[in-house]
C-alpha cells in the first residue's frame, strides 16, 4: 500500500457519545468520535468506532483524516475520548455474541474530498473493516469530515 506522507501536528479532540446502536450513524462536525451500526446475526447490531484526528495546521493543505476504526459490539453504552485515550462502558449482556474481546481494528486515512480510503503502513488493517468503512463513507459522511477538518484547522466556528 501507499506510504503515508509524515504529517504535522495531530489533534483529537475531546467528546463523549452515548452508543445508539438502533440507528445508522452517529457522527457530528464538532466531534472526534463516529459510531455506525448495521444489522448483525440474531437480531444483534454491529458497531463501528472510529476515533478521527487530523492535521491541526491552518496553513497546511493535506486533505486525509486519520481514523482508528474498531468493531464493539451492541451493548456498548458509551465512549468518552480524551487526548490520546479511549473510555469504554458497556451494559452486561452475557448473551453478547462479539464482546470486546473479538474486537477488530483498522487504521486508515480518508481523503475528505475524494472519498479515498486506504491503510496507513506498518498499522492493523482488517480486511472485512476496511471494506465496512468503504461502505459506509458516502457524500454526507465525507461533508461533515471536511466540516470537522475546518474546525480542527481552526478555521470554522465550533
Ligand atoms: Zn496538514
Amino acid at each position: 500500500m501507499p506510504k503515508a506522507k509524515k504529517r504535522g501536528k495531530t489533534t483529537v479532540r475531546g467528546h463523549y457519545l452515548r452508543a445508539r446502536p438502533w440507528v445508522d450513524k452517529q457522527l457530528g462536525e464538532d466531534s472526534s468520535i463516529a459510531l455506525f451500526w448495521r444489522d448483525g446475526p440474531e437480531q444483534s447490531r454491529q458497531g463501528m468506532l472510529w476515533v478521527l484526528s487530523c492535521c491541526a495546521d491552518p496553513k497546511c493543505s493535506c486533505k486525509e483524516m486519520f481514523a482508528q476504526v474498531m468493531t464493539v459490539p451492541d451493548s456498548l453504552a458509551s465512549i468518552r475520548a480524551t487526548e490520546g485515550k479511549i473510555e469504554t462502558s458497556f451494559i452486561p449482556d452475557p448473551k453478547e455474541l462479539a464482546g470486546p474481546a473479538a474486537s477488530r481494528h483498522a487504521s486508515v486515512e480518508i481523503n475528505v474530498e475524494t472519498g479515498v480510503v486506504r491503510g496507513i503502513e506498518g498499522k492493523p488493517v482488517d480486511h472485512d473493516v476496511l471494506e465496512w468503512i468503504k461502505d459506509v463513507v458516502d457524500p454526507q459522511v465525507l461533508k461533515i469530515l471536511r466540516a470537522s477538518m475546518l474546525v480542527a484547522k481552526g478555521l470554522a466556528a465550533r
